[in-house]
């Protein structure tokens, strides 16, 4: 991934979204914020214990570093809820519900709270709509990636051929233990087993983009795994109480050509 450094504030970029004009996207580390331990530092996550007002002052530094754009936050659920924020359907403040989030608006940056969790962001060029995936295990069992495209075909027209898509860091094969999969895991992705216990969500991932219609070159999986570089990234399985990383993707303030009230 590249690295890009705003204000002191340095986030990854995947090299296939970051040529879009229109598009702003980044996935935030947890440096450069100003939560204390154990949500040390860039914390976005108000429901992991952090104080509030130190999480607002750290999505500040997020929103700055995607040039002042507005953040759009969901509770994430580990399901297949897709959130549509559409120009025929006013976002409202608020809480939305939800583990990913469509818009074709500007100014809305959709952010995805990550520790161990895939986010997949995903753009589509032709039709300017971006979308954010959560996807964790339970995500990547529902097919929460293939929901998302579907709804991107029904309610946007996206042509999945047309799709450019980017895994977040997240927990890789080589920390993705599953003590219990015979119970937790369907028999379906047992192929996805490395080792004795360990499983590959990244390649699952991979391949659930590409059942969805996405082309294999216009996907770019990053490849770190979060609980090995705890340093950089927040790791649920590595830390249990911790905080929240920001992963972001929306089309920019100056970008939407919809219809104005
Ligand atoms: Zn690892």
């Amino acid at each position: 991934m590249i690295v890009t450094k705003f204000n002191g504030i340095s986030f990854l970029q995947f090299p296939n979204l970051i040529s879009f004009p229109d598009l702003g996207h980044g996935v935030f580390t947890r440096c450069g914020g100003f939560s204390k331990e154990p949500y040390m530092s860039l914390n976005v996550s108000h429901g992991v214990g952090d104080d509030s007002d130190v999480v607002e002052q750290n999505r500040a530094v997020v929103s700055m570093c995607m040039d002042g754009n507005e953040l759009i936050f969901a509770r994430q659920v580990h399901d297949t809820g897709v959130v549509i924020i559409s120009d025929n359907v006013a976002s409202q403040p608020g809480i939305h519900t939800g583990d990913a989030m469509i818009s074709n608006i500007g100014n809305k940056m959709l952010v995805i709270k990550v520790a161990d969790c895939q986010s997949v962001l995903i753009y589509d060029p032709v039709k300017k709509v971006a979308a954010n995936v959560h996807s964790g295990w339970r995500g990547s069992i529902k097919n929460v990636i293939g929901c998302t495209v579907m709804s991107m075909q029904e309610r946007f027209d996206c042509s999945p051929s047309d799709l450019v898509a980017g895994i977040s860091p997240s927990l890789g094969p080589c920390c993705a233990e599953f003590i219990n999969y015979e119970r937790e895991i369907p028999e379906k992705f047992r192929k996805y087993r490395i080792n004795s216990d360990h499983f590959d969500f990244w390649r699952m991932s991979e391949d659930q983009l590409r059942s969805a219609g996405l082309r294999e070159s216009n996907i770019y999986s990053s490849k770190i795994c979060t609980k090995c570089n705890t340093t950089l990234f927040f790791s649920y399985r590595g830390e249990k109480n911790t905080g929240r990383f920001a992963s972001v993707i929306g089309l920019k303030r100056n970008s939407w050509k919809g219809q104005k009230k």
